[in-house]
C-alpha cells in the first residue's frame, strides 16, 4: 500500500459532515432540514447557487433524487435532456464519482453508461465488484456539460452539495475518483492524475484513490506492463483487496 503525501487541504477535511464548525457554514435559514419526520418542502429549497443546501437534509437517496431532477441551481439546467444522479446500490461500500454525464448518459438519464461506461463496468467484473451490491456511481455535476466540455469551478460548487450528501447517505467504505476532476472537486488536490492513481488517500475519514477515467483506458488501449490499462488493472485489484480487508476488519471489531 502507498499512503499518498496529501495536501494540507485534505488532511483537514479529515473530520465528517457533523462536524458543528463545518455544518455551520451551510447554515440556512429559509430552509428546515427534513429531519423533523415531516415531508420536504422543496418550494423552499433555493435556487442560489451560492446556498449550499445543508447537509442531513435529505433522508434517503430517492429525495434527493427527486430535487435533483427539478434543479435549476445552475445554467446546465437549460441545456440537458436528463438530470443523472446515479446507477448501483444505495448500500454500496465503494463509490464511484466521475466529472460530469456525456451524451449517453445525459438521453439515458444513468451516469457512465456509453462506451467508456461499458468499459468501467467490465474492469468491475474482474474483480467481483457488482453494481447490484458493491458500488455505487455518480458525478460531480449531474446534467450534461455542453459538447461535454469539463464543467466550470462554478457549476462543480453549485452541484456539490447533492454530492456530498450522496456520500453522507450511502457511506461507502472507499470512494474512487475517477478522473482529475472529480479528484480536484472533492478534495482539492491539484497533482495530475498520472501522479496520484493508484495511491491511498484518507479522506473525510474514508479510503480514496484516484484512478483513470475509462475514457483514458480507451483511448490507450495497450494492455503492456506500465501503460494505463495495466495501471488500472493495479490498481482495480488493489480496491478489491482493500475492500476484503476493510469487512474482515469490520467483522472482527
Ligand atoms: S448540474 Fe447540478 S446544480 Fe446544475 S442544474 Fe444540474 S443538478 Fe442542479
Amino acid at each position: 500500500m502507498i499512503t499518498a503525501q496529501l495536501p494540507q487541504a485534505v488532511f483537514f477535511c479529515l473530520t465528517k459532515m457533523n462536524d458543528p464548525q463545518q455544518t455551520s457554514l451551510f447554515n440556512n435559514e429559509e430552509f428546515s432540514p427534513s429531519d423533523s419526520g415531516e415531508s420536504t418542502n422543496w418550494e423552499k429549497m433555493s435556487h442560489d447557487p451560492n446556498v449550499p443546501i445543508p447537509p442531513g437534509t435529505y433522508r434517503n437517496l430517492e429525495e434527493l433524487t427527486h430535487h435533483c431532477h427539478h434543479c435549476q441551481r445552475c445554467d446546465l439546467a437549460k441545456t440537458r435532456t436528463q438530470v443523472v444522479v446515479s446507477r448501483g446500490s444505495p448500500h454500496a461500500d465503494v463509490m464511484i464519482i466521475g466529472e460530469a454525464p456525456g451524451q449517453s448518459e445525459d438521453e439515458q438519464g444513468l451516469p457512465f453508461v456509453g462506451k467508456s461506461g461499458q468499459l468501467l463496468d467490465k474492469i468491475l467484473a474482474s474483480v467481483e465488484l457488482s453494481l447490484e451490491e458493491d458500488v455505487y456511481i455518480s458525478n460531480m455535476v449531474k446534467c450534461r456539460p455542453p459538447d461535454n466540455r469539463t464543467p466550470i469551478a462554478k457549476e462543480i460548487a453549485a452541484c456539490k452539495s447533492y454530492l456530498l450528501e450522496q456520500i453522507a447517505l450511502v457511506d461507502p467504505k472507499i470512494i474512487l475518483f475517477t478522473g482529475a476532476t472529480a479528484l480536484k472537486g472533492l478534495t482539492g488536490e491539484k497533482k495530475g492524475i498520472t501522479k496520484i492513481r493508484g495511491q491511498w488517500l484518507q479522506w473525510q475519514g474514508r479510503w480514496a484513490m484516484a484512478i483513470f477515467h475509462p475514457a483514458y483506458l480507451l483511448r490507450n488501449p495497450s494492455r503492456e506492463k506500465g501503460k494505463p490499462k495495466w495501471l488500472m488493472w493495479q490498481d482495480i485489484q488493489a480496491v478489491r483487496n482493500k475492500l476484503d480487508q476493510l469487512r474482515e476488519e469490520e467483522k472482527t471489531s
